[in-house]
């Protein structure tokens, strides 16, 4: 080799990966190490459908099905959508990635909101992509304001809804104004990981824009709602170019055996799912009732139709503060200064006698009690 002189010393990686901030996960420990209660990751307070853990034995010798095929057939009849257009991640987190990377690369243009999920980011400069952040609307999606920045170098449109971590929802009026604003060769995708907690009357439209256009993603996930995040298990529904293009770059085996069969049983559990759901409407009701009886003291819960809230301290205590007050009680939420938040905790609803904890330990802070 002629040019040693002027190599590296060592492999570099390239630009664009050197400036991501790799994923900061939902903590479970405090600063000392003491394990906490974790309402950090919005994680199933009630856990895992019995169902889905009795499901659990495989055989760990033996590869995965590749395609998910008994999976995918289930899901397609639950959603009414033909299996060959659904496509199964490592959780949706792989499928947002490969969203990004199949359709945008250096010199293109990846839209997503300020305090948006910060997942959307990386996967935005993993390809090579230039991140463009749209302005909020007090902590909601501003659907114009996003617009505003579409360009023609603008390939990808991340949207979650509800978004995380504010909580926020755009109903369904919105997201079909929003996927009408875009050019048709702009993909949206609309990330509905918390699908699930949404009543069924505020049906976002979402899976019904994916079945009806070319440019729709809907990325879903069994992370949240059914208790399975450690089991790894995202899925994506679109046109069959889009589900094309995923399964050409999907990892082959990217849906372990375990998380398969427990998937597929938790699907047959839907009273796990109701539970879930009625549990979650009825403790955020309680939770954003008592935050807003401490609105004297600066706190302000913002909309949410999640399984969290995201509460703001524009008083005397401030988030930070709360944040280690309350992991002195023995609870770890989620203090988010890293994605534009210093002001701000969310707190994933958890069991009922948690949540009375966290709102004691916020009432006895908020008056001048540490
Ligand atoms: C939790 C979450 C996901 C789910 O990620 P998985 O990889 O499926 O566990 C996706 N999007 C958003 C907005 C989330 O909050």
């Amino acid at each position: 080799m002629s040019d040693t002189q002027t190599r590296s010393r060592a492999p570099e990686p390239k630009p664009w990966i050197e400036a991501i901030q790799a994923y900061v996960p939902g903590k479970s420990t405090g600063a000392d190490g003491k394990p906490l209660i974790k309402l950090s990751a919005n994680e199933n307070p009630l856990g895992t459908s019995p169902l889905a853990l009795a499901a659990r034995a495989q055989g760990p010798a033996l590869y995965p099905d590749p395609d998910s095929k008994a999976l995918r057939a289930k899901l397609g009849e639950l959603h009414g959508i033909d299996p060959a257009l659904i496509v199964m991640g490592t959780g949706s987190d792989e499928l947002l990635n490969l969203a990004a990377q199949g359709y945008a690369g250096p010199g293109d243009e990846v839209i997503y909101v300020r305090y948006g999920f910060s997942v959307y980011d990386i996967a935005a400069r993993r390809c090579g992509a230039t991140p463009v952040v749209a302005p909020d609307a007090d902590y909601g999606t501003d659907v114009d304001a996003l617009l505003a920045l579409v360009t023609e170098r603008t390939r990808v449109v991340f949207i979650a809804n509800p978004n995380n971590p504010t909580g926020s929802f755009l109903p369904k009026g919105e997201i079909t104004r929003l996927h009408a604003g875009l050019p048709a060769d702009v993909l949206l995708v609309l990330d509905l990981a918390y699908a699930e907690y949404v009543a069924a009357e505020d049906d976002d439209g979402a899976m019904a824009l994916a079945a009806a256009h070319e440019n729709v993603l809907v990325t879903r996930t069994f992370s949240k709602a059914y208790g399975l995040a450690g089991e790894r298990i995202g899925w994506a529904t679109g046109a069959p170019g889009l589900v094309a293009t995923l399964n050409r770059i999907r990892g082959p085996f990217n849906v372990p055996s375990t998380g398969q069969a427990m998937a597929l049983a938790a699907l047959d559990d839907t009273g796990f799912i109701e539970a879930a759901r009625t549990h979650n409407r009825d403790e955020r009701a309680r939770f954003v009732n008592a935050i807003e009886s401490l609105g004297n003291h600066g706190l302000r819960a913002v909309p949410s139709e999640a399984n969290f809230v995201l509460v703001l301290f524009e008083g005397a205590l401030t988030a930070e503060a709360a944040f280690d007050g309350l992991a002195e009680r023995g609870y770890i939420v989620r203090w988010l200064p890293g994605q534009g938040l210093p002001q701000a905790l969310r707190f994933t609803i958890g069991k009922a006698h948690d949540m009375d904890a966290i709102v004691a330990g916020l009432q006895e802070m908020a008056g001048g009690h540490r």
